[in-house]
């Protein structure tokens, strides 16, 4: 059995302790089963969790540019396994090839991006209050670190995650999801073979109850989750209460804004990237247009011819624009927000049904599906459906565009197409929203840049930029003292 099919624990590649397993299966042709992989317990959350503490000892004591010289092999492995990756990522969930190849050059963008953080992990020194005293701070690492992920960027979402907890010295136990499996062995051999210490990194597959078993583990100190918001509230109520540092990405209904004056072609091809790239399950992607009523009409007819046109197959062949859905339960998801909407009275304008024809009966494939006649109070307006669904609402005014993008419980990313500058730095402050594009998609993160949402898509902590390295360190407050005796702050200093 290949390697890549095992859990990788302490730099060995070996099965669950349980016997059991599970499969991933290709979501474009059911018949082509990926592998089957270790169906973890806790017995094997266990031993990762030991070997990742265990490795934390020499890990986090390394000189951090060292560390950030691993990191650089990575990128370069990376770089050289680009293509070879993207295919098998493909393959196991979906997307198309062009796509995948973009989420590992996301991933290497983040290694070479930590490898330079490595020499930058400042901390400060300050003038002290007192004479001959020294005032400082550094930053240590935390520890073991628990990075549970989504399956719709299986590696470019744990490295932004890993890449920084391991550039401040921390260790890993990594559970990606039970739909991407094999995507994330492969990243993790990749780290194997740049020359990672064993115990560094710890993959543990399985299911949510390996992802609960790690989230409860005493001796994980932190916990980075992206995934659904539903999980992401369990993961923090238990995190609260065992009290870890929690990092929480997750679900979104990300607004396009498009007033009268916007540039239609430009708002056209963003719309078409924004709604049904990875055949719209992103948590950025534009599942609401909400649109001028004076271009509401030109738009949606011109957005519908360019979205029938969109062809829909395996990702791996070459004029595939639009892959499946990653799964049965996806459908389902989705086919339930079919009737959601005919019971809530909007107009399909396109799509609303399972999509047939050339070989699509394999996959999972739902055609790309325009509603208009939506109104912000209906279920499909506020709830996330994770699929190739976009839902258009139709505004009179700057301010209720502004009125009914925020009027949801989410807050991930958002967009507003506009030529009039003065309004686009209006709604840099008025849409509540993790992120803003003007005059581009919802979609297009880069890895330097902070990532994430408000309000029920996040906690307040960021992947990517800068402030992760934050969240991956600990402040470490220091005062030298040497002047030769006692000193007392705020009280030899102060004359009352
Ligand atoms: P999910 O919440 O079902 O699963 C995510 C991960 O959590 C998986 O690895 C799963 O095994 C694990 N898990 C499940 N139950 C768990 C538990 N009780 N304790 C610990 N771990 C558990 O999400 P999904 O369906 O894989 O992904 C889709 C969701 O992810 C969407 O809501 C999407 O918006 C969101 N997402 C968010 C971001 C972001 O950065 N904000 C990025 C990608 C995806």
């Amino acid at each position: 059995m290949s390697d890549t099919l095992k859990n990788y624990i302490d730099g060995i590649w070996q099965d669950a302790s349980t016997g059991s397993t599970f499969k991933s299966i290709n979501p474009a042709r059911k018949q082509d089963v990926i592998g089957e992989f270790p169906d973890s317990g806790v017995e094997d959350v266990d031993d990762a969790v030991r070997a990742a503490r265990s490795a934390f000892r020499t890990w986090g004591r390394r000189p951090a540019p060292e560390r950030g010289d691993i990191l650089r092999r990575i990128g370069d492995l990376l770089t050289e396994r680009k293509s070879e990756l993207a295919f098998q990522m493909t393959r196991e969930m979906g997307k198309p090839f062009f796509e995948t190849k973009g989420d590992v050059q996301e991933a290497i963008d983040t290694a070479y991006y930590a490898a330079t953080e490595t020499r930058r992990l400042f901390g400060y020194t300050v003038p002290s209050e007192l004479p001959n005293k020294f005032n400082m701070s550094l930053r240590r690492p935390i520890g073991v670190c628990g990075v549970i992920t989504a399956w719709n960027f299986p590696v470019a979402v744990p490295t932004w995650k890993m890449f920084p907890a391991l550039a401040c010295g921390n260790t890993v136990v990594f559970k990606p999801s039970e739909y991407a499996p094999h995507s994330g062995a492969l990243l993790v051999q990749i780290f194997e073979d740049a020359g990672l210490p064993g115990g560094v990194v710890n993959l543990v597959q399985g299911n949510g109850s390996a992802g609960r078993a790690l989230v409860e583990h005493p001796d994980v100190n932190l916990v980075s989750f992206t995934g659904s918001t539903e999980t992401g509230s369990k993961i923090g109520e238990a995190c609260g209460r065992m009290h870890k540092r929690l990092s929480l990405e997750m679900g979104g209904k990300n607004p396009a804004i498009v007033l009268a004056d916007a540039d239609l072609d430009i708002v056209l091809d963003g719309l078409v990237w924004g709604a049904f790239g990875t055949t719209g399950q992103r948590c950025t992607a534009t599942s609401r247009l909400i649109v001028h009523e004076d271009v509401h009409d030109e738009l949606v007819g011109r957005l519908v011819k360019k979205v029938t046109a969109l062809k829909l197959g395996y990702g791996n062949d070459d004029d595939t624009e639009m892959g499946p859905v990653i799964n049965q339960g996806a459908l389902d998801k989705i086919l339930s927000y079919m009737e959601i909407a005919k019971e809530e009275g909007v107009t399909v304008l396109t799509g609303g049904k399972t999509a047939t024809g050339d070989g699509l009966e394999d996959g999972f494939f739902f055609e790309p599906t325009i509603f208009t006649n939506v109104t912000p109070d209906m279920r499909v307006a506020r709830e996330e459906i994770f699929g190739p669904v976009l839902s258009v609402l139709k505004i009179k005014t700057y301010e209720e565009a502004i009125e009914v993008a925020n009027n949801i419980e989410y807050g991930l990313s958002s967009a507003l197409y506009t030529s009039d500058v003065s309004i686009a730095f209006r709604a840099m402050h008025d849409i509540e929203a993790g992120i803003t594009y003007i005059n581009g998609p919802t979609i297009g993160a880069e890895a330097h840049m902070p990532f994430g949402g408000v309000k029920g898509t996040g906690n307040g902590h960021r992947d990517g930029g800068w402030e992760v390295f934050e969240f991956y360190s600990e402040t470490k407050t220091i005062y030298v003292d040497y002047s030769g005796h006692l000193q007392k702050a705020q009280i030899d200093n102060v004359d009352d």
